[in-house]
């Protein structure tokens, strides 16, 4: 008798379904008791679809093909001694700030979808947040073998692990992805899943990505693609998370709002991180980050959220904020980096002239008006032998943790603060945004590491001074930190230049 072939899709319902069970020696309930307590009601879990009917094997059989694929091309950067390609060093900060930054939280997503993928009682929901345990853990490992080539010629890169639980710009991230961590299991795939992945990764990998192919970085640039094919199964599993929840019960519909308008406004601040390396770090530039905006906020979610329409959804909250914002906020990071840069692991400086004239461009009277007199009077202050470093440690916002250094969206003149008294303390935050989230949930929130308070408290190994704060986070000034023109990384790079300057003269690729 000839041996029946199954079709994709039957070999797919055998392989992921029916391998769950009532259980009968311990109640359901007791078995999996986070997945209710959020009130999200599910009615049925057989109705969940998966998007790419993906069984194990044929997962393991691809993610194989890629690593191939990505480790001949860098053991080939490698050898080739490829860092000499890149457009200039001042580039490498954005990938310090990726591996200090954002490579600690693919890991921290991995172990989410590990723990969410225990507490859902579908099984579908399971074997879907497994591969996504999968892949985050390979972009962590990915991205650290990737960097490791430049951590050979340049500082900063040595002590990320180290760094991300210390340094006060790191807390952005790192307190993004444990605040979802500690959330319910539905909460965790919509912060993450729907809301980060979906709504926003656009504007992380696409301009981090070709930010990378336009400055020479071949190294990273392969990851990112290998992690793109990854990135758009998140996405899909993002959108059909919250389409599979909304459909199943209309009292589920408020509280995906919430979760919606929260993790909307805490992955547009984490943003920020990203709107300053592109406007900022890149010696050859992309787009900017209020064009990056327009075309993947203002246009692709407007859309969206008209699709989300017919279930009740609302756009997120305080959206038009962020997009009033997208002319200002790169630039009042980036005069914080600048001046706090001796406290960090990376290197910061005053923009080229040609750089001025493209952000000129780009922001017009905004920039021309606030922010370019604002480098100037940093540059005069150079040209008199100065430079000019922060001593002070920042206000920073409890609930996302970026430094205060917003402005109305009225009046750029004017700081963004907001504060509210909770049992007898007082908590400031950068927006409404971020009070909202406070006071929805202020016994979450008034737990929050905060670094320039715990420096002030002496925590930071007793660090009285920026550099010294550097040290702490093994970090040495002029080494791995501080002014870039006065750098080991600069003076390395022009020995390996034959004594040359390579600073880019223009921001074309
Ligand atoms: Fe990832
Ligand atoms: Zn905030």
């Amino acid at each position: 008798m000839a041996e029946k072939k199954l079709g994709l899709k039957e070999k797919y319902q055998l392989m992921t379904r029916g391998l769950d069970w009532e259980t009968t020696y311990q109640p359901m309930d007791k078995v999996f008791p986070y997945d209710k307590y959020e009130g999200i009601k599910i009615k049925d879990w057989d109705k969940w679809e998966d998007p790419f009917r993906l069984t194990m094997d044929a997962y393991w059989k691809y993610q194989a093909e890629k690593e191939r694929k990505l480790y001949a091309i860098l053991d080939s950067f490698s050898q080739n001694n490829g860092q000499l390609n890149i457009s200039d060093a001042r580039y490498l900060t954005a990938l310090k700030i990726w591996m200090q930054g954002i490579t600690p939280a693919e890991y921290n997503s991995h172990r989410g979808f590990c723990m969410v993928g225990r507490q859902f009682r579908g099984a579908g929901a399971r074997v879907a947040c497994q591969m996504q345990a999968l892949d985050e853990l390979r972009h962590a490992q990915t991205q650290i073998h990737a960097f490791s080539h430049y951590n050979k010629h340049f500082g900063g890169f040595h002590q990320a692990m180290h760094m991300r639980d210390r340094a006060w710009y790191l807390s952005i991230p790192k307190s993004f992805f444990e605040d979802a961590m500690t959330a319910g299991p539905f909460e965790f795939v919509t912060s993450i899943s729907f809301a980060f992945e979906y709504v926003l990764t656009n504007l992380l990998f696409m301009p981090f990505v070709s930010g990378a192919a336009y400055n020479g970085d071949m190294a990273t640039t392969t990851f990112g693609f290998s992690a793109q094919s990854d990135e758009s199964r998140h996405m899909t599993l993002g959108l059909e998370v919250v389409k599979f929840v909304l459909e199943q019960h209309e009292d589920n519909v408020p509280i995906m709002q919430r979760y919606i308008d929260k993790w909307f406004w805490r992955g547009y601040r984490l943003l920020a991180l990203v709107g300053v390396m592109m406007d900022y770090m890149l010696p050859r530039k992309v787009m900017s980050w209020a064009e990056a905006w327009g075309i993947y906020w203002e246009e692709n979610g407007t859309a969206l959220f008209n699709d989300l329409a017919r279930y009740g959804i609302k756009p997120p909250k305080y959206h038009e904020i962020a997009t009033a914002e997208k002319h200002h906020i790169t630039h009042q990071a980036w005069a914080v980096f600048y001046t706090a840069c001796p406290a960090t692991g990376f290197h910061a400086w005053l923009p080229q002239e040609y750089e001025l004239d493209w952000l000129s461009e780009k922001y017009g009277s905004t920039f021309d008006r606030y922010y370019r007199p604002r480098f100037a009077e940093f540059a005069r202050i150079e040209r008199e032998g100065g430079r000019f470093y922060t001593n002070r440690l920042p206000l920073v916002c409890q609930t996302c943790q970026v430094p205060d250094f917003f402005t109305e969206v009225d009046n750029p003149m004017k700081q963004s603060i907001r504060q509210v008294e909770w049992r007898g303390m007082k908590y400031n935050f950068c927006s409404d945004g971020c009070r909202d989230i406070f006071v929805n949930e202020p016994e979450k929130f008034c737990q929050a590491y905060i670094p320039p308070q715990q420096i002030y408290q002496g925590n930071a190994g007793g660090a009285r001074t920026l550099p010294e704060y550097a040290a702490w986070l093994k970090c040495e000034f002029g080494k791995d930190s501080g002014e870039y023109y006065t750098s080991d990384d600069y003076a390395r790079w022009k020995a390996m230049h034959g004594g040359n300057d390579t600073t880019p003269s223009s921001a074309a690729a």
